[in-house]
């Protein structure tokens, strides 16, 4: 079995591994104990869903290795990440009289690894963190890099820190349990990150059936990302490539109250991103068709109800915006995506080349 299990380097200041492959959750005692130099006081941090399916085992997991363990629920879904359920969380790790030297562990999809790691960023100036991916997203996305955020009135992700974690463990086995849209939302990040780093994980979705045996296109997800974040952690240059998909997507998920998902959200966004970009002549004109043809067959979205209009004002409420400029990553072929600033002024004409059919 453990041949199966993929160890990237995230070769940060410190470094961390990400472990993927199945059956992590039952051995993540010892592999956390590990990381973090020994057994210490644990805050396991999960939701809803995820508490009932894999939060004994990891609770046990950690016991037999010496861990004391506590335990925080909180409601399922991307409604809970905002500062109410941040301020129970920080509440609950300080009851459990916390300290420096303790941890916390995030048990769940992106809206958990986002709550938890902020949570642990800002606790007592910032305490360690694992994160324990259980969602297609969180493994190929979200669990690694250290950008912690919870939303605001006013948008997505306004408030958070940079907390890069102590290890990341991805138990393949959970994604078993997921339901089909949610792991859809996770091949929309897979296929974003395809886009970005080339053809080899690009091809995977292209001609594969990259579910089959998910460590090897996780782990492809894992090392693009891990190799982009030590270039530049605090995303200030070559990082914000992640976004790729994202202006439109975030955008997306503001004007839709959040019922549609972050994951579905940047599928739309990256076939807009890529149709505008063709129709505007900055990529590959055959660029469209393939990204397309590659979310259809995950049975992802590749537009939106929404007008132009209604996107651009959304989206300049975010917060990529700088002065009289938005930058726009911009997807020119497959491995070969740039950063280009434009007035905002000319947003909503680049959406409406998007949205057209
Ligand atoms: P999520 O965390 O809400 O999980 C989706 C649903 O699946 C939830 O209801 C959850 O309870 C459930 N679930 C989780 N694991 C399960 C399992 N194994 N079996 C059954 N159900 C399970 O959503 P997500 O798609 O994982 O993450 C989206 C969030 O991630 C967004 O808030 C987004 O902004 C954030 N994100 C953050 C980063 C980052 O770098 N920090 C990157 C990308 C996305």
């Amino acid at each position: 079995m453990s041949d199966l299990i993929q160890t990237i380097s995230v070769p940060v200041d410190p470094p961390y591994e990400a472990l993927i492959g199945p059956g992590l959750l039952h051995s993540c005692g010892a592999r956390i104990a590990q990381a973090l130099g020994g057994a210490c006081r644990a805050a396991v941090v999960t939701d809803s869903a995820v508490a009932p399916l894999y939060l004994s085992a990891v609770e046990s997991s950690l016991a037999d290795v010496g861990f004391s363990v506590c335990s925080h629920v909180f409601k399922a879904g991307e409604g809970s990440k905002n500062l109410v359920t941040l301020s129970a969380l920080l509440e609950f790790l300080a009851e459990e009289r916390l300290t420096r030297t303790d941890c916390v562990i995030a048990l769940g999809g992106g809206v958990c690894g986002d709550m938890a790691g902020f949570a642990a960023g800002v606790y007592l100036r910032g305490i360690r963190c694992v994160q324990l991916p259980t969602t297609l997203l969180a493994a190929v996305d979200s669990s690694v890099g250290g950008k912690t955020a919870v939303d605001l009135r006013a948008g997505k992700n306004l408030a958070g820190v940079f907390l890069q974690p102590s290890a990341v463990l991805c138990d393949t086995r959970c994604l078993a349990t997921l339901p089909p849209a949610a792991l859809a939302d996770g091949a929309a990040a897979a296929i974003k990150t395809g886009v970005l780093s080339g053809e080899e994980l690009f091809g995977l979705w292209e001609h594969g059936d990259p579910l089959a045996q998910p460590e090897e296109m996780i782990a492809r997800c894992v090392a693009h990302k891990a190799a982009v974040v030590a270039a530049d952690p605090f995303d200030t240059g070559v990082r914000r490539t992640l976004n790729l998909g994202h202006t439109a997507g975030h955008a997306i998920e503001t004007c839709s109250g959040y019922a549609v998902s972050h994951g579905h959200a940047v599928a739309a966004g990256l076939a807009i991103i890529a149709r505008a970009s063709a129709r505007l002549g900055w990529s590959e004109a055959a660029l469209p068709a393939r990204i397309e043809a590659v979310l259809r067959r995950s049975d992802l979205p590749i537009t939106s109800a929404f007008s132009a209009r209604e996107l651009a004002e959304a989206a300049l409420a975010d917060k990529k915006r700088t002065g009289g400029d938005i930058t726009l990553v911009i997807p020119e072929a497959v491995g070969r995506c740039t950063l280009k600033k434009l007035p905002v002024t000319q947003l909503s004409a680049v959406f409406a080349a998007g949205l057209e059919g």
